[in-house]
């Protein structure tokens, strides 16, 4: 950590605060370094912002809140229609910048810019599909119930979707008539500010929006602050817990989203080309850094033909243009540990992506794709999150044992079976202990409206990030009965 006078020269500027409508600095805060993971350079500082930084931000919001909720869904989409088209025009820059900090390959920052523009669409079209409900439940007597924003909400998001995961929470949370407070992670803070910009642009009035950078101990801020009154966090499983028990001690709602590991199921009869390039495309796109990557492949009898293919293409697979670096020096490391505690337990490397180095950027964070076969269940690299570009094959007899390695995990993000049977297909999606299951799909992401949300560890909380399910998270439900028959009969309802 720096102190904030220093003086910096670094490619960007020390990233602000956005507070109320204005980028301000982190009044006294520690700066940690940003970097570029593809060359190690370090290209801009964060503040870790206090309590203190927090509190401002929350007091933005609590002003901005009366005026902006009071606004009828139809005004307030109006401002995402015109953010949704500023992404688009952006694209370039934003993707741009995504790679800079992320390190992720201009085609997956592009599709993330386009994802945040399809989750934009969503709350763009909540003024005709917003769920409500009114039923004449008595003669002349009508219920309905009516939604309204929680208040002033905060949005904690990880590392690997620095423009998309902040999307997840924005648009919908916003068009229901919240204000937010969002905490992005320390390691790629630069997005979030563009983010800022683009919705001020769009019309978005001030305080509607705020971004307070950050790390423990702003989250812990956020958790403990008495007027934010919701919380979504993304991130790893270790951080979900903390932010869950410490929000909800403080008789917040918060829904928690965190580690992952999903196992893809490969049958026999799987179409071997379309499934060779989906499983890999699966485990090592994004570096393998998705909380849908695949993980596991789950091996059921005679499949080696398709892990010859698999084989044929990772090894044509360049890092640095088909693969981005992972994020830092500390994850690089711990991903090439797994890979040797597992050739150390007996599994074999069929193509071992470790000290990888992209002539040019000896300084990166690169790892090789890789694939690992005649993994047992019981290796600590079959059971924790790896989070880098490494697929592990357990081979199973049957679809019933692939089904019973995949229920044992504590984590329930994805799951996917590639066969050509519909009574595979169909067990599968019924047994699989995840909250999204895919039938020959890699990644199986759900798109909008369908929300975003696993199981067991995976989540925390009652409700999904995205579509539908969101809606829920971001507003209270108020039920009304009213009666206007002039009938002076007493009944229950009267
Ligand atoms: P992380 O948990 O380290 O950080 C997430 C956020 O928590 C960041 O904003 C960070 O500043 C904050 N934080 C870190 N340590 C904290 C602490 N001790 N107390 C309070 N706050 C703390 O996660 P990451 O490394 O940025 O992201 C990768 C993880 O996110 C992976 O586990 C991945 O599976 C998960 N992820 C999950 C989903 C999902 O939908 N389930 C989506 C994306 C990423």
């Amino acid at each position: 950590m720096t102190a904030i006078a220093e003086t910096t020269r670094t490619k960007h500027p020390d990233v602000r605060n956005y507070i109320g409508g204005t980028f301000v600095d982190g009044n006294g805060s520690q700066y940690i370094d940003v970097t570029n993971p593809a060359d190690g350079s370090v290209i801009s500082r964060v503040p870790m912002s206090a309590a203190s930084e927090v509190d401002r931000a929350t007091q933005a919001a609590k002003k901005a809140l009366p005026g902006w909720s009071a606004m009828p869904l139809k005004e307030r989409v109006q401002v995402f229609f015109r953010y949704k088209t500023l992404l688009e025009e952006n694209i370039d820059e934003l993707a741009a910048l995504v790679t800079e900090e992320n390190g992720k390959i201009d085609g997956e920052a592009r599709a993330e810019v386009l994802k945040s523009a399809e989750l934009t669409e969503f709350a763009c079209s909540l003024p005709q599909i917003m769920p409500g409900e009114v039923l004449e439940v008595s003669r002349g007597v009508e219920c309905r119930v009516e939604r309204y924003p929680v208040g002033v909400v905060a949005s904690i998001t990880p590392f690997n979707f620095p423009n998309m995961v902040p999307n997840w929470t924005i648009p919908n949370a916003l068009a229901v008539g919240n204000c937010m407070i969002l905490k992005p992670s320390e390691m790629v803070p630069i997005s979030a500010g563009r983010i800022a910009e683009l919705l001020r642009d769009a019309g978005l009035p001030e305080g509607v929006f705020n971004v307070v950078h950050g790390g423990q101990a702003t989250v812990e801020a956020i958790c403990d602050h008495p007027d934010i009154e919701g919380i979504t966090f993304v991130g790893s499983t270790r951080v979900a817990k903390i932010v869950y028990r410490r929000g909800t001690a403080n008789l917040k709602r918060v829904l928690a989203l965190g580690g992952a590991k999903n196992h893809l199921i490969v049958m026999p009869d799987a179409e071997p080309d379309m499934t060779s390039s989906n499983v890999v495309a699966s485990m090592a796109g994004c570096a393998g850094q998705r909380c849908m990557a695949a993980s596991v492949m789950m091996a059921v009898g005679k499949t080696d033909h398709i892990v010859e293919r698999m084989v044929g293409i990772v090894r044509g697979m360049v890092p640095g243009k088909h693969i981005g670096p992972v994020i830092s020096r500390e994850a690089k490391q711990r991903i090439e540990t797994y890979i040797t505690e597992a050739e150390k337990a007996g599994a074999k490397v069929l193509v071992d992506g470790r000290n990888f180095v992209v002539p040019g950027r000896e300084n990166g964070y690169y790892i090789g794709p890789t694939l690992i076969d005649f993994v047992t269940p019981d290796m600590r690299i079959a059971q924790e999150e790896v989070f880098g570009p490494v697929m592990t094959i357990i081979r199973a007899k049957d679809v019933e044992e692939a089904v019973r390695v995949q229920q044992r995990s504590k984590y329930g993000n994805a799951a996917s079976v590639f066969t050509e049977s519909g009574g595979v297909a169909r067990y599968v999606m019924e047994k699989a202990s995840a909250g999204m299951v895919g039938v020959n799909v890699g990644v199986p992401v759900p798109r909008e409206p369908f929300g975003f949300g696993g199981w067991n560890e995976s989540k925390f909380g009652v409700g999904d990030i995205t579509g539908h399910g969101s809606i829920e998270f971001w507003t209270k439900s108020k039920k009304m009965t009213t009666k206007w028959n002039k009938e002076a009969g007493v009944n229950w309802m009267s």
